[in-house]
């Protein structure tokens, strides 16, 4: 994008723009002070007596040290599902506006989309489960005002090309929202060092997946600072609750327990990923940037059911369009892999009984 195009200002709904925010307490005061007693709190001590941070500035300086981002660029949200609203609610006018979404992909923009009354537009991954750049920009129009890239994308475990990623966002004129859940995976493909370069880039990360902390709910999300200050501005003041904060800065030191974990995910990920593919049952194991395998067999709910019996659930995909008896495994322990590696062969014994009956049937 020429960046000099780029006018935040005309994409923003205008209440957004024109809005007062509300000012909390601890937003107001600045200084030092050892006696509080500006916000009606309990002033016993427990803990959870105080406010948290509104602006979370303690846990965004550790985010910005680990991704080497400048922490003015980050908005932190209960999940990334509360960051993925905040856009909707900053940038698409309700029953006017519309976003694209490349499908098959994570179900929540559709969610947000309808929940704030918002067209969802679609354009089709190609074979490869790849961006048709073409396509997707002649889904836009003048009123299209987020384009959601999930890189790795989930549920189909692939990464998006750079190029093709690169020529959306220069040639979308909207906010282009890269997600990147499941980044740490595949960690040097991360657009953190593109954030400079385009004003429209907005990255979502989470502490859900690789950083293991799915209960306590925090999403990342990185843009100019420009952008930020809009979304802090809408966002509900205290939306990261102090457990969460504490929680969160105390597993952000630990990175050797990240790094190691994330190691062995990735191992468990190849041996499954060669043990699915001898299966007979399965026709394609897609290749994986994440920590789940896409897998496309010849049965996916006769699988789905024969596992659930054995207490392993696995998500069945097969009713999504373009993903035809395909499943979806998350790589578990190497202990939770063998009990499914187990299930799989008896799975896939049978599996071979009964085409072999059928093949003899036939003669
Ligand atoms: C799991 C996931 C998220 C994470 O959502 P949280 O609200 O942060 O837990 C975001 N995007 C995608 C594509 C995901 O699969």
């Amino acid at each position: 994008m020429d960046t000099s195009n780029f006018d935040l200002k005309k994409l923003l709904r205008k209440n957004v723009k024109n809005l007062i925010p509300y000012s909390s307490a601890r937003d107001e005061f600045t200084g030092k002070a050892s006696v509080f007693l500006d916000a009606n709190e309990n002033p016993f001590e427990n803990g959870v007596n105080r406010y948290p941070d509104p602006l979370q500035r303690q846990l965004k300086k550790r985010i910005g040290e680990i991704k080497s981002v400048d922490s003015d660029r980050l908005i932190l949200g209960n999940g990334s599902d509360e960051v993925i609203d905040l856009l909707f609610r900053a940038f698409c006018e309700p029953n006017t506006d519309n976003v694209v979404i490349c499908t098959p992909t994570y179900g929540m923009y559709e969610v947000a989309a309808n929940i704030n009354a918002v067209e969802i537009r679609k354009a089709a991954l190609n074979s490869d489960f790849q961006p048709e750049v073409q396509l997707v920009l002649n889904t836009t129009d003048q009123n299209t005002k987020l384009l959601f890239l999930c890189s790795p994308n989930n549920p189909t475990a692939n990464l998006y090309e750079e190029v093709r990623v690169f020529e959306l966002l220069n040639k979308f004129s909207g906010i282009v929202v890269v997600d990147e859940a499941y980044i740490d995976f595949a960690k040097d493909k991360t657009y953190t060092k593109y954030l400079n370069q385009f004003p429209n880039l907005v990255i979502l990360q989470t502490l859900s997946k690789a950083w293991g902390m799915a209960g306590i709910r925090l999403g990342i999300g990185m843009a100019s600072n420009e952008i930020v200050q809009f979304l802090n501005r809408i966002k509900p003041p205290y939306n990261v609750n102090s457990l969460t904060q504490k929680k969160a800065l105390e597993a952000l030191k630990k990175e050797k327990i990240y790094e190691k974990q994330i190691e062995l995910i990735l191992k468990e990920r190849t041996s499954l990923f060669g043990f699915l593919s001898k299966c007979e049952f399965v026709e394609k194991v897609y290749s994986s940037d994440a920590n789940f395998l896409l897998i496309k067999v010849k049965d996916a709910s006769g699988l789905y059911d024969y596992l659930l019996r054995q207490g392993i659930v696995i998500r069945d995909r097969s009713k999504i369009e373009s993903l035809e008896q395909c499943v979806r495994i998350s790589v578990g322990t190497k202990e939770e892999n063998r009990l499914l590696k187990k299930a799989l062969l008896s799975f896939d014994t049978k599996f071979r009984e009964n085409d072999n009956k059928k093949e003899s049937s036939i003669y």
